[in-house]
């Protein structure tokens, strides 16, 4: 089979190990004779995979025990709808939502909420193109607003935040989308969590939501009832028929990082490997990245090329190297190198061998 490194934002690259298991199983799940994609939701079988799966994500979080985990559909877009219907109730209305403007993705969340709530944008790095995250002390928040909004990290503009904001009593909600499970953090600090899990949880079409306890039971009537956190969570996912292939992938790649010694080891070997990329970026000025070093995420490397003439040569010799999906997100252009969880250090270096290589022949 031919060997690449898949560079992909995401849908991304799985761990090599939970595909082949994948595979072993798909047909005959542990000798039931069923897939795992044709069993009921409510069987046996489907109950305990469903159970086994929140519980290592309860560990690998360390996720409080009053914190409810949701496995639901819709993807961190839907959630951009979801969280609003479901917290902004809580207040008299109509409410104000706080959000922090980073960039692409906290982008989406503002102009969804517009419709559910007030929206103050209480700091924002437009000024400098959303290349960095703006200090906490600069934040405008309002005293009671619904809760306070991040996306902790921007998978377009590669800018990941390097600290968990203190935002007091109010709630703080954090698009997890492109950073779960790659550093650790402090759940408690969180009042809810959502990611769609398709970078470094499984498949697209299963989004995570871990969300405090009070503050279930609030939604407004106009939510649909499929996506009411409180029922939802009252009914352990399975209000509607769960993506259950999605889940029992995520279940095994939960597996997987536990064996690799959890969330620390994973964010150990990601400061690996993106200090490798950054230092390579910095030494020469044939790429170039302007993300501030604090803000640079280990996630998502964008880089240009200073002569962009050369985009489409550098995507195409890349991929007859074997590194493949590393053109950028088409609102900035340039290239964009994903390295989650899933991407061994030897595809960064991997990686860098081919740009030297390149900058050599080209420069
Ligand atoms: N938020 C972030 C941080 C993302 O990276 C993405 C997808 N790339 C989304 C939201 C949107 O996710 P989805 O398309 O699954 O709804």
């Amino acid at each position: 089979m031919k060997h690449v490194y898949n560079f992909s934002p995401g849908p991304a690259a799985l761990p090599k190990e939970v595909i082949q298991q994948a595979a072993d199983e798909m047909t005959n799940w542990r000798g039931t004779g069923l897939s795992v994609m044709e069993m009921s939701h409510r069987g046996r079988e489907f109950t305990e995979i469903l159970a086994t799966t929140k519980r290592d994500l309860r560990t690998l979080m360390s996720i409080p025990d009053n914190y409810k985990i949701l496995l639901m559909q819709g993807g961190a877009i839907a959630e951009n709808a979801i969280v609003p219907m479901n917290l902004v109730g809580k207040k008299p209305q109509p409410a104000t939502i706080d959000f922090v403007h980073t960039g692409h993705w906290s982008e989406k969340s503002i102009e969804e909420a517009h419709k559910y709530a007030k929206v103050n944008v209480a700091a924002s790095s437009e000024d400098k193109n959303f290349s960095y995250v703006p200090a906490r002390d600069t934040w405008k928040l309002t005293p009671d607003a619904a809760y306070v909004h991040i996306c902790t990290n921007e998978t377009i503009g590669g800018v990941e935040f390097d600290f968990t904001p203190d935002v007091g009593d109010v709630p703080l909600v954090a698009d997890m989308s492109s950073s779960i499970l790659s550093r650790e953090i402090d759940v408690s600090k969180f009042a809810v969590i959502y990611a769609g899990a398709q970078k470094n949880i499984g498949p697209a079409g299963l989004t995570i939501v871990i969300v405090r306890e009070d503050l279930l039971g609030h939604a407004l009537p106009i939510c649909p009832s499929a996506f009411d956190w409180k029922l939802v969570a009252d009914h352990d996912s399975m209000f509607n028929t769960p993506p259950t292939y999605p889940i029992y992938i995520a279940g095994l790649v939960f597996q997987h990082v536990l064996r690799q010694g959890g969330v620390a080891a994973m964010e150990k070997i990601n400061i690996k490997k993106a200090a490798l990329a950054y230092d390579y970026l910095d030494s020469t000025d044939f790429y170039i990245n302007r993300v501030p070093a604090a803000n640079r995420s280990r996630m998502n490397v964008p880089f240009f090329l200073k002569d962009e003439s050369l985009n489409q040569k550098f995507v195409a010799e890349a991929e007859q190297h074997g590194l493949v999906q590393l053109k950028g997100h088409s609102s900035v252009g340039g290239m964009r190198a994903s390295i989650y969880n899933a991407m061994p250090i030897e595809g960064v270096q991997a990686l860098i061998a081919f740009m030297q290589e390149f900058e050599k022949k080209y420069a």
